[in-house]
Parts: structure tokens; C-alpha cells; sequence
């Protein structure tokens, strides 16, 4: 099978010229949903698509597709990610796995080479969770429903459905984006790691076999407030003594409930009421916990249930919890999987199979089609900060890897 290389400069010049598109003076990217520089972006991706000889379509989710070959018969190829940023962001999460997937297009079509199914290159609106995330994605998927639009709105109060009409679209026609399953043949994602493992490692091309799931539950530890000064230490309902001592648990707790992709957070503690003179008599603290496997987060949570209890008998505390989300851990598609893999070993570029930490539009993708996902290192581990950053080296790899897949999988190899 003939290999294709990505043009590197042409793809180094888009990846430099859609950062500055919403760049502030804090060299920080602000790119959020339906913003002024959103739009901006969207008007650079159809311009450089049409640019090419692509068509452009913009579904009712204002999902952005290039597309190539497109017959409305045939299921498509698709490779996406999203233009959307976090505020002061970097330049690559989202934006490099749009501008590869435009890029795979543009050398497949250059090439002249024959497929079987037609191609798309996508941008999905709100990934970033400005009105709640992945929101093009749940389109897509038929996820969405009126009452989620209506309700959907910013940190700021700005309803989705304002920030749309404000730029002339209706949010309500995103409930029209929905696809049917049998349209699209698969979905890959190229995107930044946005952890540390492959740089650490100096491997260029991650394999994601799974994207973790999470459950974040929102803790009560109560006791009873008292003078620091008069009550001796054995008399004490101090709930913050149950929490650090649970606290001190978590890693015994991963070790044997949990799998080596096992990670566990308490991200936010409020002890009250807080003085340096008084007992804590309530402490309320968030816990999130994410692995790769549904069973082992079934583990995980019994197992912390369980060690609370213990602690809260102990310490003559009440526990009580209240879960905020549970995410289902998604697992890629082993021939995708497989595919890339291959391919990998065809450019003799070294890869490390592994899973996906954060949350990604392939996650929606993989709940109606075969879906696998190509990372690239991070450097430091850095991501949603200006001291995001991958090496063009790497870059240039993982583009190479992502286009060989989607050449082989439109060929028809899976
Ligand atoms: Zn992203």
C-alpha cells in the first residue's frame, strides 16, 4: 500500500496561522464558543477548505465539515476535533487535530489516489465546555435534546441560545445535526496528549485504546464544632482528622481496589467554620476518581464508600455523599486500534498504546461508529496554558500516522 507524507509546511503554517486568531497580548488564546475570534476561526477553517477544492458544510450544530468525495450514499471517513478554546489558551488542543484532519483531506486529494468512502474533516462546536461542552459532538451523535439547549448557558448567564443568535444561528437547529449511525464508516482523532507520558518517554505517537471514565461524588464529613482550647483531644468530632486521615488512604486504596490507570483527586476542601480557635465541625470536599474500565470504577467506589464509613465511625463523624457525574469509560475500536498500529510500524515511527486521561470529542463519536484516537507529546505534560507545546518533529509523525490510517480505512482496510 502506497504511503503518503503530510506537506509539513504547509501544515506548520496553518497551525501558526490559526493561533492568532483570537491571540490576546497575554499571548494566551481566547477562542471560546460563538465568540467574536470563534467566528474567525470558523471563517479561516471553510476559506481553507474551499481553498482546496473541498466542499464546506455546516450542520445545524454548526459543526464545520470539509469534505471530499461526498455523495450522500456512501458513510464517510471522518476525522475531527474542535477550533473552540478555554480562555488563555494554547494553540494546539483542539486546533492541530482540525488542521490534520484538513490536511489528511487535502494529500488525499491530492494524491489522486482511489478510495472507497468519502472523507470529512470536522470542527465541532463547543468542545471546551463554554456552554457545556462537546456540544457539536452530542449533535452529531443525537445526543441533545430541547430542553438541554434551552437550558444550556455560560458562566457568565449568556444563554446558548442568545450566544447563537447573536451570531445569526439558531440553537434549536442543532437538534437537526444528528447523524445516522450509517453514515459515517469511522471517526479518528488526532490531538495532544495534554499529559506527560509521551514526553516523558520521548515517544512520538500515542494509541489510544480508551478514553477513562469518572465519577466525581461531593463529600460530608460532620461533626462537631468546639473550643480548640477546651476540648481534649479524645473528645473531639473533628471532621477534618476523618478527612485527612482518608485523604492519607487514597493511594492504598488505588493500590488495591483500582488498575495502574487508576487516579483518584480531592480537588476542593472547605472546612468549617473555619477558624484557627474551632473544632472543625463540617468539612465538604470534592472526589473524583477516573479509570478506563466501568468494573473498576464500580470497585473504586465501593471501596472509598466502604473507608469513609470506617473513618466516619471512628472519628464519630457523619458521612454523606452525593454523586455530581458519573462519564462511562469508552473504549476505542480494536481494528482502529489495530490500523494505527500498523501503521506505525509501516513508517517505523515507535507508538505507546494507551488511555486517554481527559475527555474528547471521540468519546461522543464512539457511542455511534468505530472510533480511535492518535495523540502527540506534550510538553511537560503542559495543556489549556500558553506553555502548551509539541515539537513540529512530533507533529509532522503524528500527522503522517493519522493520514496513513484514514487512507487505509477509506481504502477499505477495516
Ligand atoms: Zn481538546
Amino acid at each position: 500500500m502506497e504511503k503518503l507524507s503530510v506537506n509539513r509546511q504547509r501544515l506548520q503554517s496553518d497551525i501558526e496561522a490559526l493561533a492568532e486568531i483570537g491571540r490576546s497580548e497575554d499571548y494566551g488564546i481566547y477562542r471560546m464558543a460563538f465568540s467574536e475570534a470563534d467566528m474567525q476561526g470558523r471563517a479561516w477553517f471553510k476559506n481553507k477548505a474551499e481553498e482546496v477544492g473541498l466542499d464546506f458544510y455546516q450542520d445545524g450544530a454548526a459543526n464545520l465539515h470539509a469534505r471530499y468525495q461526498w455523495d450522500d450514499k456512501r458513510p464517510s471517513v471522518m476525522m475531527g476535533s474542535h477550533i473552540d478554546t478555554v480562555p488563555a489558551a494554547g494553540h494546539l488542543d483542539g486546533a492541530l487535530g482540525v488542521i490534520v484532519a484538513l490536511e489528511c483531506l487535502r494529500c488525499i486529494k491530492e494524491s489522486n489516489l482511489n478510495i472507497d468512502y468519502p472523507l470529512e474533516a470536522v470542527a465541532f462546536s463547543d468542545e471546551e465546555g463554554r456552554f457545556g461542552g462537546m456540544l457539536g459532538s452530542q449533535a452529531i451523535t443525537g445526543m441533545l435534546s430541547p430542553e438541554k439547549i434551552i437550558k444550556a448557558s455560560d458562566l457568565n448567564g449568556v444563554s446558548l441560545i442568545d450566544a447563537m443568535k447573536n451570531v445569526g444561528l439558531d440553537a434549536m437547529d442543532a437538534l437537526h445535526a444528528r447523524r445516522n449511525p450509517e453514515s459515517i464508516h469511522a471517526y479518528l482523532e488526532l490531538h495532544i496528549e495534554q499529559g506527560p507520558m509521551l514526553d516523558d518517554m520521548e515517544i512520538s505517537i500515542g494509541n489510544v485504546d480508551a478514553i477513562a471514565g469518572l465519577f466525581k461524588w461531593d463529600v460530608t464529613l460532620t461533626g462537631t464544632p468546639n473550643h480548640a482550647g477546651t476540648t481534649p483531644m479524645d473528645m473531639r468530632k473533628d471532621a477534618f482528622m476523618g478527612l485527612s486521615e482518608f485523604a492519607s488512604q487514597l493511594q492504598r486504596i488505588l493500590d488495591e481496589n483500582g488498575s495502574p490507570r487508576s487516579v483518584a483527586t480531592i480537588g476542593r476542601v472547605e472546612i468549617s467554620p473555619g477558624a484557627a480557635n474551632v473544632i472543625p465541625g463540617k468539612v465538604e470536599f470534592s472526589l473524583e476518581a477516573r479509570d478506563t474500565d466501568p468494573s473498576v470504577l464500580d470497585d473504586l467506589a465501593n471501596a472509598f464508600r466502604k473507608s469513609l464509613s470506617a473513618i466516619a465511625r471512628k472519628h464519630e463523624l457523619m458521612f454523606e455523599f452525593r454523586v455530581l457525574s458519573e462519564i462511562t469509560p469508552v473504549k476505542s475500536d480494536p481494528g482502529i486500534v489495530e490500523s494505527i498500529e500498523n501503521v506505525c510500524k509501516s513508517l517505523r515511527v515507535p507508538f505507546l498504546q494507551m488511555a486517554s486521561g481527559a475527555a474528547h470529542d471521540a468519546q461522543m463519536l464512539a457511542k455511534i461508529t468505530r472510533a480511535g484516537m492518535i495523540f502527540v507529546p506534550s510538553k511537560d505534560g503542559r495543556s489549556h496554558s500558553i506553555a502548551e507545546w509539541t515539537d513540529m518533529d512530533d507533529i509532522e509523525k503524528g500527522a503522517n500516522v493519522a493520514l496513513n490510517t484514514m487512507y487505509r480505512i477509506a481504502g477499505g482496510q477495516l
